[in-house]
């Protein structure tokens, strides 16, 4: 029975083990080819103000452009990236291409057009000991002021002990600022957002679903309004900005604005673009502006 029974957990060991990391070794490989192949592209989402309809900053996504299986998401590959330390030269990657990108936008139409890029940040970047020499030479070569960066992190990156705090805090002396991702949906704690250098918190999507609903008397409608609202308190409190993410419907974005979210970005308002899209976005907007100062 016993050895019955070590042959069945060694099937379920070798089922649930063994696979994904021989596909993280597959991937692995896969991904090193396409950065050298330079298949990796960034894709900016604008972030709105929501009152003004206007855009105030963009979020850095990366894509791969696959040769034959065409876009790809990063949440396809993002995980295998994080696995095999390759997120350390692809999150250079996008953080050079947005910074870059960021300054020709800058370049063209001016310091109003954009206040903010902002690149996400894998905690295996944070722990790379020459992270803060990448993000020096990527502004640096961008010609991009460090307070025009946001580094997007989540909680559990923060949570990682002194070293990553004494880098942020680095980062922060820098300029840079630091937004809390998908906030709401780790371990924050009040403690963690007062050590941790953060200027911004990002409402996660998951509390802006359903979030418009009348559903009276719902615990679910009622507890994601409830959490909509303890964040904005919260982050009033210790003076953070806040954006809501994942906005996909006019009733959303005035029930966020209600509740005195004055960003937001979703669906509803502009999806992930190229970088080219982008540029056509902000020359509407700037016609706009010429046509109401005229
Ligand atoms: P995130 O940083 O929370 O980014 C927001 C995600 O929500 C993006 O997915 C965006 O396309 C999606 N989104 C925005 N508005 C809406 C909406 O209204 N409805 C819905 N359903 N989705 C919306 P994306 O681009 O697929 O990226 C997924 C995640 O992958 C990101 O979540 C981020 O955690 C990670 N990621 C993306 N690019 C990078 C990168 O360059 N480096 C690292 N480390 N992670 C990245
Ligand atoms: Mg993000
Ligand atoms: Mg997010
Ligand atoms: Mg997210």
């Amino acid at each position: 029975a016993a050895k019955q029974r070590g042959k069945a957990n060694w099937v379920r060991y070798h089922d649930g083990m063994e696979q994904p990391v021989f596909a993280h070794a597959r991937i692995g490989g896969e991904l090193r080819r396409a950065l050298d192949a330079d298949e990796f592209r960034v894709y900016y989402q604008p972030i709105m103000d929501l009152a003004r309809g206007r855009v105030i900053g963009v979020e850095a996504l990366v894509r791969w452009q696959h040769p034959t299986r065409g876009l790809v998401s990063p949440a396809e590959f993002i995980p295998a990236a994080e696995g095999t330390g390759l997120i350390v030269p692809l999150g250079r990657f996008v953080l050079r291409e947005s910074c870059r990108q960021a300054a020709a936008w800058l370049a063209e139409f001016g310091p109003d057009a954009l206040q903010k890029v902002a690149p996400n940040v894998s905690v295996r970047q944070l722990h790379d000991p020459d992270f803060r020499t990448d993000v020096r030479a990527a502004l640096a070569d961008a010609g991009l002021s460090a307070d025009r960066v946001v580094l997007e992190l989540t909680e559990s990156a923060v949570l990682r002990g002194p070293q990553v705090l004494q880098t942020l805090h680095e980062l922060h002396g820098m300029g840079i600022r630091l937004a809390l991702d998908d906030f709401g949906t780790g371990e924050s704690s009040l403690s963690l957002l007062r050590a941790f250098p953060a200027s911004i918190v990002k409402l996660d999507k998951s509390f802006v679903d359903g979030i418009e609903l009348d559903e009276e008397g719902t615990p679910e409608a009622a507890a994601r309004q409830a959490v909509a609202r303890a964040v904005i308190q919260m982050a009033r409190a210790l003076d953070l900005d806040t954006v809501a993410e994942g906005i996909e419907n006019q009733e959303q974005a005035d029930r966020l604005l209600g509740l005195g979210y004055t960003l937001g970005q979703g669906f509803h308002l502009a999806r992930p673009m190229p970088a080219g899209d982008l540029t056509r976005l902000l020359a509407e907007q700037r016609d706009r502006d010429l046509a109401v100062a005229a």
